[in-house]
């Protein structure tokens, strides 16, 4: 089955306390598709600016992700530059330009409104809310989000959850938007506005699914050694997981758990290197390796 995602296509900064690397390849939807590229066919829907030369395309189309959707637009791609903190789990954002993603207005090629897959990236819910409503025969639609909307556009987010069937945040994000202290709690209330699902990123300590009749699974973060940029980690696990779920063309609780685990190992990867650098090596053979070591690690 095939997916489609809307999200940023940037060009990012990134500092961490052990290098800087400038205006490498970056943005929520360029993560996820590589990640979901790795299972699935995927489509893609973004803007990028006049500096998103050929051979930036060319790096998604190797990895088999159809850029038909993006629409080139006269001036600079979308900017984001980011410092982490020596956990490298926490980080500030230093500058975000918007330049072309201003005015971006997603617009679904008419072979893209029949995939049953969507992952709304981390746009304006505005404009989640016009996919979704774009879209002919959806099967299942994951959404993320940010801070920066949960402050400015809430009342659109409610909207939009009230139409998807999982959610994706991280710790901090469910907290703001729930104003519940407890993630646990916090994500259960959230489930009360409509999506079935919601999945809570915690970074290098893993992921916690919650769903109908106290569905509960958590699964620790595969324990990476030596973490080079964490940037992405996020999205391309969502990427793999939505990327998962679409191969299996079918939903049930057994294969959203298998969902999150896959998750988890690509994400695992993407950490390993800058930009989408480790992403675009590893083949599925790899990820398949991981899920065996951190099977090993759980059980007892
Ligand atoms: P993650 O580390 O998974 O949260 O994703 C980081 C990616 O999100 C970076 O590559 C950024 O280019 C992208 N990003 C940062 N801020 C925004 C924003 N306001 N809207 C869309 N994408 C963003």
């Amino acid at each position: 089955m095939s997916i489609l995602i809307v999200g940023s296509v940037a060009f990012d900064t990134i500092e961490t306390p052990f290098a800087r690397k400038e205006r490498v390849i970056g943005g929520s939807c360029t993560y996820s598709a590589i990640a979901a590229s790795l299972f699935s066919d995927v489509g893609i829907v973004a803007v990028v600016g006049e500096d998103f030369k050929d051979e930036h395309f060319n790096i998604l189309a190797n990895k088999n992700v159809d850029t038909k959707g993006v629409q080139k637009q006269k001036g600079k791609s979308f900017f984001w530059e980011g410092r982490y903190h020596i956990d490298m789990n926490t980080r500030d954002t230093i500058k975000t330009e918007l330049n072309v993603f201003e005015n971006f207005d997603p617009d679904i090629p008419e072979n893209y409104k029949q995939k049953s897959f969507l992952f709304l990236a981390n746009i304006d819910p505005v404009l989640q809310l016009k996919v979704l409503n774009s879209m002919k025969d959806l099967k299942f639609v994951l959404c993320d989000t940010m801070n920066l909307w949960i402050d400015i556009k809430k009342q659109e987010l409610i909207e939009v959850f009230k139409k998807v069937d999982c959610v994706v945040l991280n710790d901090s994000e469910i907290r703001q938007f729930s104003g519940v202290p407890n993630l646990l709690l916090g994500a259960r209330e959230i489930r009360k506005l409509g999506p079935d699902y919601v999945i809570i990123k915690k970074g290098e300590h893993g992921a916690t699914l919650i769903g109908p009749e106290g569905l509960y699974f958590s699964i620790p973060s595969y324990p990476v050694e030596n973490v080079i940029d964490p940037t992405g980690a996020g999205d391309s696990f969502a990427g793999a997981f939505i990327g998962f779920l679409a191969k299996q063309n079918n939903i049930n609780e057994d294969i959203l758990k298998k969902a999150i685990v896959y998750g988890n190992a690509v994400a695992s990867y993407t950490v390993e290197g800058f930009s989408i650098d480790r992403l675009c090596e590893i083949t599925i053979n790899d990820v398949n390796n991981r899920i065996e070591q951190i099977k090993k690690y759980i059980e007892f």
